[in-house]
């Protein structure tokens, strides 16, 4: 078969089975195009994308601008690597620097590059600034945290499918409950040893967790008092999902360090950033970290036109807007339902509880059936099913969506 020759989707699916390693469990669709809010099946079936690759296709996929700044640069010069400078990467440093209110950025590829490069940072400022002894500093993260797939990252997983018989791990992290001020406070004063403290402002892949009002804003203020570096990873909840630029700018935070990934390209290329100011990130001299392809030219032409689009075209006031009725239009029909427990979340990151216990099959039985009317979704852990549509979405198109997914519901209905 030429490489190139229309697939089915049946043939796609078992090109996969066969020769890709089994490290995803995909709902059974498979897509050849995307635009906007849409995306199609290789026979041709449109379908609303209400998952946005994790939230990476925020400014909604194949975005014109963004592809044609990645085709426009794509034609001049890829990459350097950080042997030699390039004309692109101290522009694109100075606008992010300047869009999130930062001194300096440092470039990655992926989300987990970012977080691994953050942690990095934090230990060095703790030894180099703080005075911590030499491997003694201790990083606090939170229960039911996902930040990635790495050794280090899964060393304070608590997910047991991500962790096991991928020891041993990377010593040197705390695990405390999310959303809970009294256990970083009594982890903050025992320990002077600890350096960070790594939180996702919502949790999203547990499944879209909304800690309380102030909870970021206390911990924020916990760091600050005893000399700790609140690090936050917006990876997923960054670039105007949540209805705001940053989900910390709900409560007015200003993170010591700042982790960027997925739509900062608007899902067309790989690009992550660490961002902090001079005192923080002033540890990271030549030979202490990089990657070949972080801040290549390309990745930061495709990065500027992509948080040009999100000021551009309000995506944040959109996902604002539009996540404060998708949540009361289904606040609506849950009170009648039996099937569905709640509906939560920020802006366009949203989730649905469904009414069975974790192991069963029905959150993935309702995703199955939305994909058969027209609306791609995936269950995130057990019974929740996380709901993110690209934020260029319409109201119009909104409105559609909720009634595809009511109708979907109603079929679960006892
Ligand atoms: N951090 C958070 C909060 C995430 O949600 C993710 C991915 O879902 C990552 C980090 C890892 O990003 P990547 O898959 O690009 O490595």
């Amino acid at each position: 078969m030429a490489v190139l020759d229309q697939l089915t989707s049946q043939q796609a699916i078992a090109l996969e089975d066969q020769y890709g390693a089994h490290n995803y469990h995909p709902l059974p669709v498979v897509l050849s195009r995307g635009e906007g809010v849409y995306v199609w099946d290789v026979e041709g079936k449109k379908y609303y994308d209400f998952l946005s690759a994790y939230s990476a296709v925020n400014q909604g996929h194949c975005h014109p601008r963004i592809v044609g700044a990645l085709t426009e640069q794509a034609q001049k010069l890829t990459l350097t690597s950080r042997a030699f400078y390039n004309d692109m990467l101290g522009r694109y440093e100075e606008f992010a620097c300047n869009y999130f209110g930062f001194d300096k950025l440092l470039p990655m590829n992926t989300g987990a590059e970012a977080v691994e490069t953050a942690l990095k940072i934090c230990r060095k400022w703790a030894y180099e600034v703080k005075g911590i002894d030499e491997n003694e500093a201790e990083i606090v993260v939170c229960k039911n945290n996902f930040h990635g797939r790495t050794t280090t990252i899964i060393s304070f997983s608590n997910d047991p499918v991500a962790r096991k018989n991928f020891g041993p791990y990377t010593d040197g992290f705390i695990k405390i409950d999310y959303d809970n001020l009294e256990a970083l406070e009594e982890t903050l004063k025992s320990n002077p040893k600890v350096a960070g403290f790594l939180v996702e402002p919502i949790q999203g892949e547990a499944g879209v967790y909304v800690p309380s009002k102030g909870y970021l804003s206390k911990a924020k203020a916990l760091c600050e008092a005893y000399g700790v570096l609140f690090i936050a990873d917006e990876v997923q909840t960054g670039v105007a999902r949540t209805g705001k630029l940053l989900a910390v700018n709900h409560e007015n935070v200003t993170p010591d360090i700042l982790i960027l990934g997925k739509a900062m390209s608007g899902g067309v290329y790989p690009v992550s950033a660490v961002l902090a100011n001079d005192d923080v990130m002033k540890v990271i001299k030549p030979g202490t970290h990089g990657s070949t392809f972080g801040g290549n030219p390309l990745a930061a032409a495709v990065a500027m036109a992509a948080l040009e689009v999100v000021k551009d075209e309000q995506l944040a006031e959109n996902a604002e807007r539009l996540g404060d009725l998708f949540r009361s239009e289904l606040d609506k029909y849950i009170q009648t339902s039996q099937i569905v427990n709640l509906v939560r979340g920020k802006g366009l990151l949203n989730a649905i509880v469904i009414n069975d216990d974790e192991e069963s099959e029905t959150a993935w039985n309702i995703c199955l059936k939305l994909r058969d009317n027209g609306l791609l979704a995936k269950p995130t852990h057990g019974n929740i099913i996380r709901f993110a549509p690209p934020l260029v979405m319409t109201e119009e198109q909104l409105l559609d969506c909720v009634s595809i997914i009511i109708e979907t519901l109603k079929e679960f209905e006892s």
